[in-house]
């Protein structure tokens, strides 16, 4: 992922203040990889890694996150903010029915999701009406009518009277039954083709101008990648729409379909659908789009995590007292704890850094409450004690073995373990220090 080759990038860096040039573009390599494999278009790529470039020379580096996360924590504020920041919701016509008229490829998904988007009105007591005005299919008004009745939405179809044969004379009809029955909202769907063509658009088009809808939504496959853009600009210059709902994210398909569509179009994306299941279907989070199209939500939710627990002046306490040989102390090896103790179960954290994961059997066996023990241990021990652990022999040992309620066998094993982590430390001071380890220099 993303995430795994960006901590490769950084493995080298240490340091504080700015990341050098030679940084940023490597990174900027990185990002440009992730954006293109989640099919993003190119030159949408090529304008948001400029921008997340600007972002990342004029920015310090911060404290509590390496590198990495930082960028990574860069790149996903941005993807936000160009996915629209905040979700985008249905305007409602001031009097009368809401018309929402529904255009796109055959196959974008339509039909299923007109009747989502009705079951979805439903729930927040509207009184929505579907109509069929795809007349191309020959099962497509069927299709709907299945689809009504398993949300139980009344569906609107062509018959002797209501414009047979005609989807512009359908559509208009519809609005009338709307007003006769008092639905508040007409969801039309509409015929797609294969590819875009001509008619097609015309008919869209002229559906559109009868029934001056309040929102033109474009329905498109997610799965469809690159082509998204190119369709999504046909339909815009053909049709035009107000909104964008992307489908079939069930699908593994990254996303990228999202940002490009609304870098190009300026179309907010409204609503996202994603399986078969009527209930398959959800107001449109950039937030979470922003995390699919990086693949790493475990990730940003440590970044989050660390950045909320993060005490920034102890660690540079920390940080000066590595690198004295010797400086670090037992007192700083319990606040350490406590402080990755804050990011939650020491389990779920360990789990979620990269290249953790070989380790899993033994964090399945990590006992949380070992922490409550070496807590007792430490807390029994004198200032003296903690500061300098050297001092700590058998008498001492057997005190604070009393005084815990621990064996000596107990803290002979601590102070081992603090002697073997004070080691690693200093080495890794020297070193190049642990990515995505909270609450230590990286
Ligand atoms: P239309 O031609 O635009 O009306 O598309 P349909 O609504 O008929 O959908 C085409 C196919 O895609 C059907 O087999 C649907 O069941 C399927 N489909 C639609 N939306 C989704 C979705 O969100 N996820 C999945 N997995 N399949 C979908
Ligand atoms: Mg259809």
């Amino acid at each position: 992922t993303l995430s795994d080759r960006l901590a490769d990038t950084f493995k080298n860096l240490r340091g504080k203040g700015r990341l050098s040039e030679a940084d940023i573009d490597a990174t900027a390599r990185e990002i440009r990889i992730a954006l293109l494999e989640a099919d993003v278009a190119l030159p949408v790529v090529k304008e948001f890694v400029g921008a997340v470039k600007e972002r990342a020379r004029s920015e310090e580096v911060s404290g509590a996150l390496n590198p990495a996360q930082q960028i990574i924590k860069i790149v996903h504020e941005e993807l936000v903010t160009i996915l629209g920041g905040e979700t985008r919701r249905l305007r409602y016509a001031k009097t009368g029915p809401t018309v929402i008229m529904l255009a796109g490829l055959q196959g974008a998904g339509k039909t299923t999701l007109a009747a989502k988007l009705a079951h979805w009105l439903k729930e927040q007591d509207k009184t929505p009406v579907l109509v069929a005005a795809d007349l191309q299919r020959p099962n497509a008004v069927q299709q709907l009518q299945v689809n009504g009745e398993r949300v139980g939405v009344p569906v609107f179809a062509p018959e002797p009277g209501n414009g047979t044969g005609n989807p512009v004379d359908v559509a208009r009809a519809s609005i009338e039954e709307a007003k006769r029955k008092l639905y508040d909202v007409v969801i039309i769907d509409t015929a797609g083709r294969l590819g875009v063509d001509e008619t097609l658009m015309q008919q869209a088009a002229d559906i559109r101008d009868a029934v001056q809808p309040d929102e033109v939504l474009f329905v498109v496959d997610a799965m469809i990648g690159q082509d998204a853009v190119v369709t999504a600009q046909a339909f815009l210059d053909g049709v035009g729409y107000d909104g964008v709902v992307l489908t079939k994210l069930d699908g593994d398909a990254r996303g990228g379909a999202a940002l490009s569509i609304r870098s190009i179009t300026g179309k907010p994306v409204m609503f996202a659908s994603s399986g078969e299941k009527m209930t398959d279907f959800d107001l449109f989070h950039p937030d979470r789009m922003a995390s699919r199209i990086l693949d790493m939500g475990d990730m940003l939710t440590l970044i989050e995590q660390a950045e909320k627990a993060f005490d920034s002046e102890q660690s540079m306490k920390t940080a000066e007292k590595l690198a004295t040989k010797g400086g670090f102390t037992l007192e700083d090896f319990l606040q350490q704890m406590m402080q990755l103790r804050k990011l939650g179960s020491m389990t779920k954290i360990m789990g979620m850094l990269p290249g953790m994961g070989q380790f899993r059997d033994q964090l399945e066996n990590f006992d949380e409450r070992e922490i409550d023990r070496i807590q007792a241990i430490i807390q029994s021990m004198t200032p003296a004690e903690r500061d300098n652990p050297k001092i700590i022999d058998g008498s001492r040992r057997a005190r604070i073995a009393k005084g815990s309620g621990r064996q000596v066998s107990d803290v002979n094993q601590l102070v081992d373990r603090f002697f073997e982590a004070r080691k690693m430390m200093e080495s890794m001071a020297k070193g190049g220090g642990m990515p995505g380890m909270p609450g230590m220099p990286g």
